[in-house]
C-alpha cells in the first residue's frame, strides 16, 4: 500500500512524504519525500488515539432509542435534576435491565465510534457487583475480541459499588469481584475501586486496601475513582493511596505494574506546597502513579449551588494536568470517561474533541499547550495505562504501521455543491486541537499487533 502527499510527525508542515506499508507485514517498507508536486492540499499523519478511562458498560443508555427491538428500554431514567444523587440511583436502576445483547449492543457501538475518532487502545471498565454480576464482564470479553485487530481493549473489572459497607452488599459485592479476578484472569488487566462511594473514613480506606491487595496478589494494574469532591473539609484519600503502596511496597512487588488515579477534583484545592509534598512523595517512592483528569465528567459534576443559592457563582475543579505535567513533573493525561448517561448526558467518544475543551479548561492556548493536550489522549494516555508500542509518536522505516491519516478538502462544498471557496487546512497538532477535524476526515492506517 502507498500512501503519498502525506505531511508526517516531526518533519515539519511544508514538505510532504510517500509512505509505503507493506501488506504482507504490515510494517512501513518506506518513507520517502513526494517526487511528484501533487495539486491537492496533503493529508497530515498523526499518532493514534488512547482512551485512559471509559466505561464500557453504561454508555448511551439516555440516547438508546430501542422501541421495537428486544432491548431494554431507558428513556425513563432521563435526569430530572441531574445531580449525582441522582446519577447514583438512576444508574443503579439502569443497571438491573442489562442484558448480554444490549451490552454487546451499546458497548460495540462504543468502541467503533471511538476507533471511527482514531482511537486504538483504551481502559474500559467493567463493573461487578450483586445485580450485575458477571454479565459486563463476559460482555466486555467478547467485544475485546471482536475489535482486537482495531483496538487494544484492555478491561478493569471495577467496583462502582462497595466492597467493605455491608448496609450496601459490600461483603456480597467483594466476594463477586474476587471471583471475577480469579475467574476472567485471562482477560483481566486491571483492577478499579471507587473508595467514595462506601460511606465513612474507615471503609475508604479498607477498600484501598483491598484493592491494592487484589492487585498484587493477581498481578494487575491498579486503578481508582478517587476523591471526587470539592469539599475542604473532607479528607483526601489519595495520601492514604500513597501510603498504602509504599507498606505494601508496590515499587518492587508489583512489577512494573501501574497506577491510575481518576478524577481527583479534591486536589484542585491542594496548596503550591502540598501539591509539592504530594509530587516529592511519588517521586521519591518511585511510585508508578498517573493521574486522569476527567473534564466532561467533572465540569458537569462538581460546583453544584448549594440550598437556597441560585447558582450564579459555580466553581468548578477538574485536574489541572497540564500544571501537573509541567511543573510537577507527575504523570497525568485526559480521558472521556461516561457518555450518554447520567453522570455525563453530554459529549461524544472523541478524544480530539476533548482535548479541545482543553484549550478552554485549562486556559492552555499556545501551540506548545495544543501539543501537550494531544499527547494527553495519545501516547501519556497510552503510558498512564502500563501500554506501549501501540500509540507511536513518529513514522520509522521497518516499524509496525499504525497511524491516523486525517485529509484535507480542497475546497468547501455546501449541501454536496461546491463553493470553489478553498477549504482550510490542518496541517499542524495544533490545527487538529483547535478545531477537531470530522470523523470523515480520519482514517487509521494498520492493525494492532500486540499479543498477549
Ligand atoms: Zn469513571
Amino acid at each position: 500500500m502507498l500512501l503519498t502527499n502525506l505531511i508526517l510527525p516531526g518533519r515539519g508542515t511544508t514538505n510532504p512524504f510517500d509512505v509505503e506499508v507493506s501488506d504482507a507485514t504490515s510494517k512501513i517498507s518506506s518513507i520517502k519525500p513526494t517526487s511528484t508536486p501533487s495539486t491537492t492540499p496533503p493529508s497530515r499523519v498523526i499518532p493514534t488515539l488512547c482512551h485512559p478511562h471509559i466505561h464500557l458498560d453504561k454508555p448511551f443508555l439516555l440516547t438508546a432509542h430501542n422501541e421495537g427491538e428486544d432491548l431494554p428500554d431507558y428513556l425513563d431514567l432521563a435526569p430530572k435534576d441531574g445531580s449525582f444523587a441522582e446519577a447514583l440511583t438512576k444508574t443503579a436502576e439502569a443497571k438491573t435491565r442489562y442484558t448480554r445483547a444490549d451490552l454487546l449492543h451499546r458497548g460495540s457501538q462504543l468502541i467503533a465510534e471511538s476507533i471511527q475518532a482514531g482511537v486504538t487502545s483504551m481502559r474500559a471498565f467493567v463493573e461487578v457487583d450483586h445485580v450485575t454480576r458477571f454479565i459486563c464482564v463476559e460482555a466486555g470479553i467478547e467485544l475485546r475480541r471482536r475489535f482486537k485487530e482495531q483496538c487494544y481493549v484492555q478491561l478493569c473489572v471495577f467496583a462502582q459499588d462497595p466492597v467493605i459497607n455491608d448496609e450496601k452488599h459490600g461483603t456480597e459485592n467483594r466476594e463477586l469481584m474476587e471471583e471475577a479476578l480469579r475467574r476472567f484472569r485471562s482477560d483481566i488487566d486491571v483492577v478499579g475501586s471507587t473508595p467514595y462511594v462506601e460511606g465513612d473514613e474507615g471503609m475508604q480506606r479498607r477498600n484501598i486496601e483491598w484493592a491494592v491487595e487484589k492487585a498484587m496478589e493477581h498481578g494487575m494494574h491498579l486503578d481508582f475513582h478517587l476523591d471526587y469532591n470539592l469539599d475542604p473539609s473532607s479528607k483526601p484519600m489519595i495520601c492514604h493511596v500513597i501510603e498504602v503502596l509504599k507498606q505494601s511496597n508496590w515499587t518492587q512487588r508489583a512489577m512494573g505494574k501501574a497506577v491510575v488515579i481518576g478524577h481527583c477534583s479534591r486536589m484542585t484545592m491542594f496548596s503550591t506546597e502540598e501539591t509539592e509534598k504530594l509530587a516529592k512523595e511519588i517521586h521519591d517512592a518511585k511510585l508508578p502513579i498517573s493521574f486522569v483528569g476527567l473534564p466532561t465528567s467533572d465540569l458537569f459534576m462538581m460546583g453544584r449551588p448549594g440550598d437556597g443559592d441560585w447558582g450564579g457563582s459555580r466553581p468548578r475543579g477538574t485536574l489541572q494536568v497540564l500544571e501537573l505535567i509541567r511543573r510537577f513533573k507527575l504523570n497525568a493525561c485526559i480521558g472521556i470517561n461516561n457518555v450518554g448517561n447520567a453522570f455525563t448526558p453530554w459529549g461524544s467518544v472523541d478524544p480530539l474533541r476533548l482535548a479541545s475543551l482543553g484549550v478552554g479548561v485549562y486556559q492552555a492556548g499556545t501551540p506548545q499547550d495544543a501539543e501537550l493536550l494531544f499527547e494527553c489522549i495519545s501516547a501519556l494516555a497510552q503510558e498512564a495505562i502500563g501500554l506501549e508500542d501501540i500509540v507511536v509518536r513518529s513514522l520509522e522505516e521497518g516499524a509496525n504501521a499504525l497511524f491516523m491519516v486525517v485529509g484535507n478538502d480542497e475546497t468547501i462544498n455546501i449541501n454536496g455543491k461546491d463553493t470553489g471557496i478553498p477549504a482550510r487546512k490542518r496541517l499542524s497538532v495544533a490545527d487538529m486541537v483547535w478545531d477537531p477535524p470530522e470523523l470523515s476526515q480520519r482514517r487509521v492506517v494498520g492493525k494492532v499487533n500486540l499479543s498477549r
